[in-house]
Parts: C-alpha cells; sequence; structure tokens
C-alpha cells in the first residue's frame, strides 16, 4: 500500500465537520417531525433489483453509477444510489400499505460511482423526506414546504432559489417525449455525444445538459407544458396556485426534469449560484408508479432528498459544543482522589477533560489547546486540604475551592452546562 488514503470520492468526516452535520442533519429532522414524519431506516444495500427495476435502465445512476456485487451467495447486492426506492421496498415488505398516509424522514450515506469533483462524492450523504399515499396537490404543496422551511431554518433559502415543473402523466410525457425526439432528431448533428446516446434511450435527460452546444439547441425545443394534457396541466396549476398562498417563491423550469423513470407531475429543485455548477442543493418530485413497479398496490408517492456536503458548504457554523474542563491531578495521589469526582462531575453533564499524563506546563498546555474554560489543579497540599486550585483560563485569575463544593462552583460558573434535572 503507497499511500493509505481512503478510497476516491469518500472522505473522513472529522469531528468538527461531523458536528456541523449532526446539526443540520437534525435541525432538518426536528422539522420534519413538527410536521409528522418519523424517521425511518433502511439498509444501506439491497438486492440490485430493487434499484435496476424503479430507477430506469437508461438512468445515469442504474446505467453507470450504481456500486454493484455480488455477494458470497451469488446474491447481486448494490449499495444504496438513493433512498426512495429502499423507502417504497420497505413500505411493502413491512405491509405499511395499510396505513396509508405515511410520513417518513431519513438521512445517511448513499453511493454512486461518479467523477469526484467539488460537491460530488462516491460516498455523499443525504437527509430526505417521503409522503407515501397522497395523490392530492396537498401532499407536493407541504413536502416543498417543508423542504422551503428547512432551507430558511439553516438560513439558506435566500441563497437559493426554487425552481418546478411538471412532467405530467404518462400519456403527456409520451406526447411529449414523441415531439422532443423530432425536434432534436434534426439537429442531432450538433448534439454532444452523451446526448446522441440519449435521444434514443432516455431524450428528456437531455433537458438536464450542461453542454454548451447542447443549450444552444434546446432554447427552441418544445416546451412541456404545451404537451400537458387537461388533468396535468389542472394538477400543476393547483401547486403553483397553493405554493403562491403559503408565500413559497418559485419560477417554473420548463427544462427542469428529474433522471429518474419513477417520477411524474411535480419535480422541484433548490438551487443555489454559490456552488459553481454542482448547484442542486436539494431535490425532489412525485412518483406515483414505483411502488407498483416493485410489485406492491399502487401507491402514490412524493418526497426530497437534499446533499448534506452541499448543505454544510453553504452554512456557517460555530460550535455549539460546551467548552471543557481541564482537571489537573498532579501525582498519583491526586490522581485518585479525583477520578470518582470526575466521574460524578460528567454524569452531571459537565464536559471534563483529564489529561493522561505529563507536568503541570504540560498539561495547561493542553487545555489551551481544547480551548477549556477552567483547570482546576490539584497536588498534594491541596489533596491534604480537600480542596482543589480553581484556574479561569480566560483571564487567569484562581481561586481555592473546597472538593465538596466543586460541584456548586461549577454550577454557579457555568450555569447553562451541566444536566438540568
Ligand atoms: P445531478 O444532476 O447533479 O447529478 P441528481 O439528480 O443525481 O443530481 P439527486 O439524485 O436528485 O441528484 O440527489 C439529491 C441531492 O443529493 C442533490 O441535489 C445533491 O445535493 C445530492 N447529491 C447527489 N449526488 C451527489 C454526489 N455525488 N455527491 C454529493 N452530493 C450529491
Ligand atoms: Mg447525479
Amino acid at each position: 500500500m503507497e499511500k493509505l488514503q481512503p478510497v476516491r470520492g469518500t472522505h473522513d468526516i472529522l469531528p468538527d465537520e461531523h458536528e456541523q452535520r449532526r446539526f443540520i442533519t437534525n435541525q432538518i429532522a426536528d422539522l420534519a417531525s413538527c410536521y409528522g414524519y418519523n424517521e425511518i431506516a433502511t439498509p444501506i444495500f439491497e438486492f440490485t433489483e430493487v434499484f435496476q427495476r424503479t430507477l430506469g435502465d437508461t438512468s445515469d445512476i442504474v446505467s453507470k453509477e450504481m456500486y454493484t456485487f455480488e455477494d458470497r451467495s451469488g446474491e447481486s447486492i448494490t449499495l444504496r444510489p438513493e433512498n426512495t426506492a429502499g423507502v417504497a421496498r420497505a413500505l411493502i415488505s413491512n405491509g405499511l400499505t395499510q396505513s396509508l398516509p405515511l410520513k417518513f424522514f431519513y438521512s445517511g450515506p448513499m453511493f454512486r460511482y461518479e467523477r469526484p469533483q467539488k460537491g460530488r462524492l462516491r460516498q455523499f450523504h443525504q437527509v430526505g423526506v417521503e409522503l407515501l399515499g397522497v395523490q392530492e396537490t396537498l401532499g407536493d404543496i407541504e413536502i416543498i414546504s417543508l423542504g422551503a422551511e428547512s432551507l430558511s431554518k439553516l438560513g439558506l433559502l435566500e441563497k437559493t432559489r426554487l425552481e418546478v415543473n411538471s412532467l405530467g402523466d404518462k400519456e403527456s410525457r409520451l406526447n411529449y417525449r414523441e415531439a422532443l425526439v423530432g425536434y432534436l432528431s434534426q439537429h442531432s448533428k450538433s448534439l454532444s455525444e452523451d446526448s446522441l446516446r440519449r435521444l434514443s434511450s432516455n431524450p428528456m435527460r437531455i433537458l438536464d445538459s450542461k453542454e454548451d452546444s447542447d443549450k444552444e439547441i434546446l432554447r427552441n425545443a418544445p416546451n412541456i407544458s404545451e404537451f400537458l394534457n387537461e388533468e396535468s396541466a389542472s394538477f400543476f396549476a393547483k401547486v403553483c396556485a397553493g405554493l403562491d398562498k403559503l408565500g413559497i417563491v418559485f419560477e417554473i423550469n420548463q427544462q427542469l426534469v428529474r433522471g429518474l423513470d419513477y417520477y411524474c407531475h411535480t419535480a422541484f429543485e433548490f438551487v443555489t449560484d454559490e456552488l459553481g455548477s454542482q448547484g442542486t442543493v436539494l431535490a425532489g418530485g412525485r412518483y406515483n408508479d414505483l411502488v407498483e413497479m416493485m410489485g406492491g398496490v399502487p401507491t402514490s408517492g412524493i418526497g426530497w432528498a437534499a446533499g448534506i456536503e452541499r448543505l454544510a458548504s453553504l452554512t456557517h457554523f460555530t460550535s455549539k459544543k460546551q467548552r471543557p474542563i481541564s482537571v489537573i491531578p498532579i501525582g498519583d495521589n491526586a490522581l485518585e482522589k479525583m477520578l470518582p469526582i470526575i466521574s460524578s462531575l460528567r454524569k452531571s453533564g459537565f464536559t471534563i477533560d483529564l489529561g493522561f499524563r505529563g507536568n503541570l506546563s504540560k498539561r495547561m498546555k493542553r487545555a489551551n489547546l481544547l480551548n477549556s474554560c477552567y483547570a482546576i489543579i490539584i497536588g498534594d497540599d491541596e489533596i491534604a486540604k480537600s480542596l482543589a486550585v480553581f484556574r479561569n483560563l480566560d483571564t487567569g485569575d484562581q481561586h481555592e475551592v473546597l472538593l465538596n463544593q466543586l460541584h456548586a462552583e461549577l454550577t454557579r460558573l457555568l450555569p447553562n452546562s451541566g444536566i438540568k434535572n
């Protein structure tokens, strides 16, 4: 092994970064809970079929991004590239279709074999919500509102814009697809290689192309809105009206398509200009056919997922952690005396760091490094008097405190620390 590095496109989440992610996840989980969405966790791998049958053979994910392998018994297994299919599978496996509508929140790692770059990883993390069994536009409106509120809670709503579109029902999509292929075929010579390939397999995905040459051609492409049948058009109009009523600002982007087969009707993305070309932070849509595609009873669904890495890189975060208190016993007697006291202070919820070794000056250095607020120093002289020296590390002031008064003193000085009963 030449250089011991994590696998390309993955990385270690060190404690400071982890605290920020935990904060983001909790903020959204708490909000989702107010909306009645309860947390679900599905396995991070599933039978390959779960994704293959539902996301579509021509989707980017299935055609080139899945981590698929045979396990020791020869089963084809795939690390989940997204969580919607897993949630739909769980709905069926657990017989939950009896108790619809259901609302779920999830968070966790997803895996896609993509070209790693800023904002694009091979193991990344998402939080998301799924609303199952609601076919009314009220569902679309609630889900989008929950997305907007989540970003707002993190202070990110102003940094994004909401784009919505309708992919219509199957009939509308087939009609549109035909018109789009007709138009694009006339320009096939100027299409990028990727788009040319998609022309026969997944033409609507071409609308998503980032290539300038494709974008130029797409400017005059037919718009999906002209192909929505009456039912689809009125569904979309109701969603838009509902968003207006809630004061949720959005723009219609006719070229917004979701790359997966199971999407229909409402598609939406919250996009930022602050992250270069990987600007989508939260994206979702309606998937009325997914559960049926998997062999369950027809169950409509709508949901979204947000990339934690992208949310984190937009958020300025300051640690919410308690500053530690460094306990510094000098000598074995002091250590012995302090161990049960430390244990009891920790049980009360104070953050106590015990330097394990070194002389006073080494341990004071560590206390400063940890940004400790106080040092409690105790040597043989102090033990004899059953007290400790209590030093404020910001001011350098120090005073003596009786050992049996330590708890009370810490509670007085740090009223917001410790466990409140
Ligand atoms: P794109 O068109 O950029 O590939 P996508 O349609 O594949 O996006 P979704 O499947 O909708 O993305 O995923 C939802 C969110 O998850 C994205 O908006 C993004 O924030 C995040 N995400 C997706 N793929 C990655 C990745 N490889 N690395 C980091 N975050 C990602
Ligand atoms: Mg992708």
